[in-house]
């Protein structure tokens, strides 16, 4: 759906008015308006002060809160067919076991499928952008999304690591011959125990030369902690048996690890530890899920650490895998990034961000709602290197809006926090 060239059929000016507009960018601006020309934003106010100064047909959205579509930064859109089938399970390895015997079963068609059902899924619960993660990058120029979509090819060379480079410039040959999605694209090594290093250093490598995105998974399950730190535990033996080397296992947290794993193809030193600053500035960013798991010594890693990465946490599926609690105030304190993503129908319900954002307030109860809401509008955008273009209603940002009814009572950023339900109106791309 994503044009490259101007489409005559966009209408010259269009101006949206609605109840309340939540820009992003300061309180809700009661009885606004949004102008539209093309695929952008050129305006935002009062209604009367756009009506003012601006010309274009008024299209009233009535009692709704208008606000930026919402961006999900993690998820994998390939098992939306596994909502239900795996039931949690005694450890993170079994879960593994699980899904790969149910992974097994799927034919690319079913695939197609379930990727096409992820993402009218997500649209309908206002996502307008995703960050989705798919071990299937050739199936890509097949699919035409709906929403603004950054592919990520998902990678794991456990079985096989002595062809990472191969692996790596396959997949990224795959995203580019991909049509325009609207977003871009990325490479995601899948974890440390299912991808070798020279498969990260590949990526980072890639990374930088081709300018696209990077995400992993990391410090998720405490299983993952005890593999790497103390060579024990049920994701250790399941590796080991599988032919894992595990000469990297047994004297490390995962943070850890990885600080010492991304440093090579792009930094002389481990990330806590660089001072050059213009150095620094070009190293590739990583967008990192989940970091349940964290030391001490790792805190004290990340406070050092010149790359601050992005994180990404899944409240719901967080909550499946009954994981560690989420660091998220500590993180924060240390200034990092933190989105919401919805990680994959495998380990949960749906693939709302409202949810997610019901779901993160139960267990942040202090967190002011507006502040939740930006870890699914700036802060995403961020991490997708979108900060001037995606996540708030302000001029020159690209059309992604959408809308919920706006009651008279709650405070706004409260109803949107708390808001259960489909939305009936999404703009992508400037397009209803
Ligand atoms: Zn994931």
């Amino acid at each position: 759906m994503f044009a490259t060239v101007v489409d005559r059929r966009y209408r010259r000016e269009m101006i949206i008015r609605a109840r309340a507009v939540v820009t992003m960018d300061g309180p809700p601006i009661e009885n606004g308006a949004v102008v539209i020309e093309g695929r952008r934003i050129v305006d935002v106010g009062s209604f009367n002060e756009v009506r003012a100064h601006n010309s274009g047909e008024v299209f009233d959205l009535g009692e709704q809160a208008l606000l930026p579509g919402l961006i999900n930064a993690h998820c994998h859109l390939d098992y939306t067919c596994l909502r239900g089938k795996i039931p949690p399970q005694e450890s993170f390895a079994d879960w593994i076991r699980a899904i790969n015997a149910k992974k097994a079963k799927l034919s690319q068609k079913d695939y197609l499928t379930s990727i096409n059902d992820g993402f009218a899924e997500a649209k309908r619960f206002g996502t307008t952008a995703i960050a989705n993660l798919t071990a299937f990058p050739e199936l890509i120029a097949q699919i035409d999304p709906p929403i603004r979509t950054w592919w990520f090819a998902e990678l794991i060379d456990v079985r096989d690591p002595n062809h990472a480079s191969e692996l790596v410039d396959f997949a990224t040959g795959a995203l580019k011959r991909a049509g325009n999605s609207g977003g871009g694209i990325g490479l995601a090594p899948h974890a440390l125990f299912t991808a070798s290093r020279d498969l990260y250093r590949r990526c980072e490598e890639i990374a930088q030369r081709e300018k696209i995105l990077l995400t992993t998974h990391l410090a998720e399950s405490r299983e993952e902690m005890a593999m790497f730190r103390d060579e024990s535990g049920p994701l250790y033996d399941f590796m080991k048996n599988i032919g894992r080397p595990i000469s990297d296992c047994g004297d490390q947290t995962p943070l850890g690890h990885f600080s010492k794993t991304v440093r090579d193809s792009s930094t002389p030193k481990a990330f806590g530890a660089r001072n050059d600053k213009k150095a620094i500035q070009n190293d590739p960013e990583w967008i990192v899920a989940h970091l349940n798991e964290l030391a001490e010594s790792d805190f004290e890693l990340l406070e050092r650490s010149k790359r601050k990465f992005h994180m990404v946490h899944s409240p719901r599926s967080h909550g499946y895998f009954a994981h560690s609690r989420f660091p998220f105030e500590n993180l924060r304190a240390l200034g990092f990034n933190i989105c919401l993503g919805t990680d994959s129908l495998a380990s949960n319900q749906s693939l709302s961000l409202f949810a997610e954002m019901h779901a993160f307030q139960r267990s942040e109860p202090g967190l002011s709602p507006d502040k939740i809401v930006e870890m699914v509008t700036v802060n995403a955008a961020r991490a997708l290197h979108q900060e001037n273009a995606l996540g708030r209603i302000r001029p020159a940002f690209q059309a992604d809006l959408i809308t919920i009814p706006r009651s008279s009572l709650a405070n706004l950023f409260e109803e949107i926090v708390a808001f259960d339900g489909h939305v009936s109106w999404v703009m992508v791309d400037g397009k209803i």
